[in-house]
């Protein structure tokens, strides 16, 4: 068995083998040692191997997905081979005779397909990056879902793109370079290498050919070969992993570069689309606008915000189909009503191509498919336009309903194996067969009568289980009733435990296996119409596809009409000017967490950058707490959900077609990437004015706040300027430099605004309100009061305060010269005295070869260590 296990493992070296034994997957030699610490389970030790200890643990087969999960979430692979055969069969080759075993599925991040390892409401991407000499793609596929997509996307434009879909894996060529490893590992995906051969884009031609059984894949559309080889790497990952079986894939679809508004990785994470910067969903403005009521209007919800459209068309469709929902409310309703009834078809149907689906997913199928031409019915009324369109393929599933109704009962178990889901009435043959079982287990109830009858025992039992099979049991107090009753001489005795003692007789045996033979024919039959009903399935498997998406898009649109309602949010306008107007705006996630906590109420604001088509930037400013970056970031998810299609948190919006969306918070620690804080901040800004165009609309928080003052205000004036002269492009700047203030009589495009602040009894009271116009001051040491700073420090900052204020007044930059004088700063660290020549050089040296973005913090410690050592 050893010399089996062995050869399997060593075709899977980088994965946790499950090696299925009996009722348990086992695991041995280092995998048992990591699962074991992994998953908390005990570590034993079976057998030796070159004279060590073999060392093993093991879970049950019944309760494996559990541990699949925990594996797979600490980034583990699992390899799960089955047994191949009965051990019985394996007996009759001979008594040493090994049970044929194989792995039967490889299972990683980007390849689940189980409820129990899904998240309902998110899309599970695996991805391909290919490479072919100057051409570079992108391609995806969701296979729970079968979706299945590609994109041309040059190296510059992976991270962007996989911050969007934030897949769980990424398949790259095993000869890429550390910066691919690093992008993508740094979105908290797997990365997994694979051979050259796996993204040759002659294969994958052949591949996806075969796969889609069509001679040529033009009709898909033209793919160059790029994304043919990021295509074919995903197609021959998924043959690998699942073992031959390949889950049930949508035709290619190509995304054009440059088709929905660009956000890159940084400004999703400042603006929480879909996670907040904790991490979590909560707190996300996914969170705050998803009232979707199917799991696949959810996917496509988080899909749309995602990665919101650039497309007029597009977008005026789906606003038109929100505005009719609203309208009309009683197909609002009713539309709601049956849509919370619609099971996860896609994931249904993934697994049942697969071979991994049960009942249940037959009848995921029928629920799905039922209340689909229901919600046909409902629009059959409504005007022309992206509701009907949805609702064309909800139709014509008549047949496969009827079949799968008459077929099923009302609520199936999951498995197969547990039998009983075909329904009373569909099958003569299963039904006769059925009766007998039942029949068998009332003469055992019968026999049972007359057993206690005989005996006079009346807590004699007839059981089962698993190992004996039917048997009868007493208690061992009446050992001698037993043997004195008549019945002592057909009983036979098969088992005594502490308290019990069991028996059989000849009668029972028969009537057993009369019961098994007739319940192992139901079940036979069962599982032969559970084939029949799959592969009716899988033959409307492009309807079906189409049908739910159907479902998801009416979905997404009753989400955005109930959440429109609810929250009285307003259609914007949106078209191809340069405006950007908002009345009355409001931030749906800070807006909520307000009302959460019951305190004062959100003030919506204003924002009117331009009409005209000049640049147009406010410079907003405004003491901490005020609510600039809330500001700031409430426009830009304006923006953001006007073009995935809702309606937006405004009075009014009027905004000029967005195409790329930037957003940057200065001073933000980045230390897992070894970079300093300053340092992203400006790699963040370069970016932003590297790429930025006149549909650009760019938020930009306190940026240049994580250097020396001077330095700082330099990098923000300067940044301001190049953004209002070259990108052109509507900004909203927020900034505690207000020497900056003085910039909007030199550019024309700049304005200020400022949050307001009341200042009461030495006290600052936040109003919130957005005004024309500078801040006079900034009401830091306010603030910090507010905070909870020692008094002592306080009154000590206030004195400092006005004291350079009363310098500043007297000359301008006398700063250094009064900060020297005042004893607070005294105790900031003397210069550093300058180090001999001899050593310095060394350490001059030693620095001239070190890279600061590529050092880690540890190793930035260990230099600075080093360098001291040669001083
Ligand atoms: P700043 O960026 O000026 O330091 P924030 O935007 O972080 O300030 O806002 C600080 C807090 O003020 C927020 O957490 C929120 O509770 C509150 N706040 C901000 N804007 C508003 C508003 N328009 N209405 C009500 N409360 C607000």
């Amino acid at each position: 068995m050893m010399a089996q296990y062995l050869e399997i493992k060593a075709q899977y070296r980088d994965a946790i083998l499950f090696y299925r034994m009996g009722d348990f997957y086992e695991m041995f030699f280092d995998d048992a040692v990591a699962a074991s610490e992994a998953l908390d389970i005990a570590l034993t030790k079976r057998g030796k191997h070159l004279g060590e200890d073999i060392a093993m643990c093991g879970v049950p087969v019944h309760a494996a997905e559990g541990y699949l999960l925990a594996l797979i979430r600490k980034g583990f692979r699992v390899a799960i081979a089955e047994q191949m055969e009965d051990p019985a069969e394996a007996k009759k080759r001979g008594s040493k005779s090994v049970v044929r075993r194989d792995v039967v599925r490889l299972v990683t991040p980007g390849t689940l397909t189980e409820d129990s390892l899904l998240e309902a409401r998110r899309h599970n991407y695996l991805c391909a990056f290919a490479e072919v000499r100057d051409e570079a793609a992108l391609a995806w596929t969701d296979i729970s879902t079968g979706e299945l997509r590609v994109m041309p996307c040059p190296p510059a434009r992976l991270p962007p793109e996989l911050a969007r879909l934030a897949p769980r894996e990424v398949l790259v060529a095993e000869d890429h370079g550390a910066d691919l490893a690093l992008i993508v590992t740094e979105i908290g995906a797997a990365i997994t290498p694979m051979a050259r051969a796996s993204f040759d884009s002659t294969g994958a031609e052949k591949r996806l050919c075969a796969l889609f059984q069509v001679t040529t894949l033009d009709a898909f559309g033209a793919f160059d070969r790029a994304e043919l080889a990021a295509l074919g790497a995903l197609v021959d990952y998924l043959d690998l992993t699942q073992r031959g079986k390949l889950p049930l894939l949508r035709a290619p679809q190509r995304e054009a570069l440059g088709g929905a508004m660009q956000i890159d990785a940084a400004t999703r994470r400042n603006l929480e689309i879909t996670a907040a910067l904790s991490g979590g969903r909560a707190g996300s403005l996914l969170d705050a606008v998803d009232r979707s009521v199917t799991a696949g209007g959810a996917r496509l919800l988080e899909r749309r915000l995602s990665s919101p459209s650039r497309d007029l068309v597009q977008i005026t469709a789906r606003h038109d189909a929100v505005a009719h929902l609203l309208d009309a409310t009683r197909l609002r309703d009713d539309l709601r009503a049956a849509l919370r009834r619609v099971p996860d078809m896609d994931r249904a149907l993934s697994r049942l191509a697969l071979d991994r689906g049960g009942p249940r997913d037959l009848a995921a199928i029928r629920n799905g498919l039922e209340n689909a031409a229901l919600i046909a019915t409902l629009m059959s009324g409504v005007e022309p336009g992206l509701l009907t369109t949805a609702a064309t393929g909800l139709r014509g599933h008549d047949e496969l309903i009827s079949l799968l109704d008459q077929s099923l009962v009302a609520e199936p178990p999951l498995l197969v194996r547990d039998g009983g889901f075909i329904a009373p009435g569909y099958d003569g043959d299963l039904d006769e067969t059925r009766r007998l079982r039942d029949e068998g287990r009332g003469v055992v109830a019968a026999m049972q009568a007359d057993y206690i009858a005989q005996s006079g025992i009346q807590s004699l039992k007839i059981k089962h289980n698993n190992v004996l099979g039917y048997f009868i049991e007493t208690t061992s107090t009446h050992a001698e009733k037993m043997q004195a009753s008549p019945l002592n001489e057909t009983f036979i005795h098969r088992q005594t435990t502490a308290n019990q003692v069991r028996f059989t007789t000849l009668p029972l045996s028969e009537i057993e296996t009369r019961i098994l033979n007739a319940g192992n024919h139901a079940l036979e039959l069962e599982k032969r119409h559970f084939a029949v009903l799959r592969q009716a399935v899988l033959d409307q498997a492009g309807p079906i596809g189409v049908a739910s998406q159907g479902l998801a898009e009416l979905d997404v649109a009753g989400s955005f009409a109930d959440l429109a309602l609810a929250e009285d949010w307003i259609r914007p306008r949106v078209d191809d000017s340069h405006a950007f107007h908002i009345e009355g705006g409001r931030h749906p996630v800070v807006e909520r967490a307000l009302r959460r906590q019951g305190g004062t109420p959100f003030v919506a604001n204003d924002c009117a950058l331009t009409e005209t088509g000049t640049p147009a930037i406010w410079l907003l400013t405004g003491p901490n707490m005020a609510g600039k970056s809330t500001f700031l970031r409430q426009n830009a998810l304006i923006a953001l959900i006007a073009q995935a299609g809702g309606y937006v948190p405004a009075r009014a919006a009027h905004i000029g077609l967005v195409s790329q969306l930037f957003s940057r918070v200065g001073a933000s620690d980045d230390l897992a990437r070894g970079r300093s804080t300053f340092m992203v901040e400006m790699v963040e800004t370069a970016a932003i004015l590297n790429q930025a165009d006149a549909r650009a609309l760019v938020i930009l928080d306190e940026i240049g706040r994580g250097t020396a003052t001077y330095d700082g205000l330099s990098i923000a004036w300067a940044t301001l300027e190049h953004l209002h002269d070259v990108n052109r492009c509507r900004a909203l700047f927020a900034t505690h430099y207000h020497e900056m203030t003085a910039l909007s009589a030199k550019l024309s495009g700049v304005e200020n605004a400022t949050v307001t602040v009341k200042e009461w009894d030495g006290e600052v009271i936040f109003l919130h309100e957005v005004k024309k116009g500078a801040a006079d001051r900034s009401y830091g040491v306010q603030v910090a009061r507010l905070a909870g700073l020692p008094s002592s420090v306080i009154d000590r900052a206030k004195v400092v305060l006005e004291a350079l204020e009363a310098g500043e007044r007297s000359g301008g930059s006398k700063a250094k010269a009064l900060i020297d004088d005042l004893p607070l700063f005294r105790a900031a660290p003397a210069p550093v005295a300058k180090p001999a020549a001899s050593k310095a050089s060394a350490v001059e040296l030693r620095l001239r070869e070190v890279h600061p973005d590529a050092l880690s913090p540890i190793e930035a410690l260990n230099l600075i260590y080093e360098l001291k050592q040669a001083l």
